[in-house]
């Protein structure tokens, strides 16, 4: 079976968020049961080739805009495994791209919706043969389409993978245009189209043969309005052919100097060297951190903000990493500065693979507030390194953190219920032994991708048996 998998970034040529991650290390978990998977993305001007060598492979042309555009093929493997990665290189279309998280602007889409182009026109030189092509997120939402009107007879299976509802890539109708779709022979494009924008992530979701989301939870929650929004209704009509597989991560990626034995000696240098790092007060106090991107609407920032105050009042610190929302980027930038906080605080506005290291290795819980999460791959992460999440109760957050166990839940998206769970993390850790038996727990707990890939190969049989 052959598998490809076109997606906007693969660590570690492009990180900027768990997609980054999922299509770095799935394939490879893939390739050891015997699912030979090829990925496709951007070449963008900021790839990270540390370590890895980029081979030039071919060129394609490929017709967008009224004009026909040279792309070069360039291919590199996964590192540690056979996994071929193509690099489509388009200065004219891709060099902006991947600086930081996507926007989901008009240039974005314009862009996307020409890689989409790319990689159909891949498929259709026949370099390799495809059983399925396995697409992620609005990023790849044309693909389907565009593999329809090339394939009419035959095309590959199609799975789409819903990685965040909320990012739709809503572009433009020129698009269509340009990418020589021609309205009146789509029935759905013209449908989308009436509300004056093309929306990559409803043709994805409504032209794959199946769908599917990154946790059993997120899974349900998207049927509701809540969650699921104007696609609520849309994702129900596909119920049947609609799942859920949660995310693992690839623990060759994440040294670990820590073990069950000598966890708390090991977790006190690092809490020390952090604290050192950042300018914090050395010393035993429990460090609350948040990694990941600004974004407002989505990481709880709001309640985490509101938590600041109360979490330095009773004794705790509180580190900050991540990128995105200017304006949420100069409320912590400024509350860091405030002399209040000094030495209990740190905010860095920054991408920095190192610091998170050092974050999940030195703090005491990790706060993880999402108002919804399709599946979060930072509460897996902190866990493995014996640092307990506290997260609110739905989709993989849900689906990975147990209460009393291996971290904290709280049910309702408010700074009460939030503010009440931080109080009782206080409590936990001047508990007796409790706190001790849950960091045991987290130290233990295993979310290798060994379980998820057997049920993504299932579930690529099952496609192609039309099941
Ligand atoms: P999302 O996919 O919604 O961005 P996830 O929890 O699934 O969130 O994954 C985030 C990934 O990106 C994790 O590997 C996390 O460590 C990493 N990450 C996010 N922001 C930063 C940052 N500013 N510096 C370093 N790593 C980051």
């Amino acid at each position: 079976m052959r598998v490809l998998m076109p997606a906007s970034e693969v660590s570690p040529l492009i990180k900027i968020g768990g997609l980054g991650d999922v299509v770095g290390s799935l394939p490879k978990a893939l390739e050891a049961l015997g699912v030979n998977v090829d990925v496709a993305v951007p070449l963008y001007a900021g790839v990270n080739t540390k370590g890895i060598k980029l081979h030039k492979s071919f060129e394609l042309e490929v017709p967008y805009g009224g004009n026909s555009h040279s792309v070069t093929v360039y291919r590199t493997k996964l590192p540690r495994s056979s996994v071929d990665v193509f690099l489509f290189n388009s200065k004219e279309y891709f060099s902006d791209l991947g600086k930081s998280a996507f926007l989901n602007n008009i240039h974005e889409t314009e862009a996307f919706s020409f890689f989409n182009k790319v990689v159909v026109a891949f498929i259709k030189a026949g370099f390799n043969t495809y059983d399925i092509v396995h697409c992620n997120d609005w990023h790849t939402g044309l693909i389907p389409l565009f593999l329809k009107d090339e394939f009419p007879d035959n095309p590959p299976k199609v799975l789409f993978t819903i990685h965040n509802l909320m990012y739709q890539g809503r572009g433009s109708t020129d698009i269509l245009k340009n990418a020589d779709i021609i309205p009146g022979q789509h029935p759905l494009v013209d449908w989308d189209i009436s509300d004056g924008d093309l929306n990559m992530l409803l043709q994805g979701i409504s032209l794959s043969d199946y769908v599917n989301t990154v946790s059993e939870s997120y899974a349900q929650e998207i049927l509701t309005p809540e969650f699921g929004g104007v696609f609520h209704s849309i994702l129900t009509n596909r119920a049947a052919r609609l799942s859920g597989i949660l995310n693992g991560i690839d623990y060759d990626d994440y040294s670990k100097d820590m073990s069950g034995n000598d966890w708390q000696l090991k977790k006190r240098e690092f809490k020390h060297a952090l604290q050192r790092h950042l300018g914090l007060k050395i010393g035993d106090a429990p460090i609350f951190a948040y990694i990941g991107r600004i974004d407002p609407y989505q990481k709880g920032l709001d309640l985490i903000y509101k938590a600041i105050p109360g979490i330095v009042r009773q004794g705790g610190q509180f580190i900050l990493l991540g990128t995105g929302d200017k304006k949420w980027e100069n409320k912590f930038h400024t509350l860091s500065e405030n002399a209040h906080f000094n030495k209990s605080v740190s905010c860095t506005l920054a991408f920095d693979a190192k610091l998170a290291l050092g974050i999940y290795q030195g703090s005491t819980f990790l706060l993880v507030p999402s108002r919804y999460e399709p599946c979060g791959l930072i509460q897996m992460i902190a866990m493995y390194y014996g640092t307990l999440p506290i997260v609110h109760n739905v989709g993989g957050l849900k689906d990975t953190v147990i209460e009393n166990i291996n971290g904290l839940k709280f049910n309702t998206y408010t700074s009460k219920s939030f503010l009440g769970t931080l109080k009782r993390a206080f409590d936990l850790i001047s508990s007796n032994g409790q706190y001790e038996k849950m960091v045991l727990n987290a130290l233990s707990a295993d979310f290798s991708w060994s379980l998820s890939a057997g049920k993504y190969k299932n579930l690529y049989e099952r496609m192609l048996k039309n099941e």
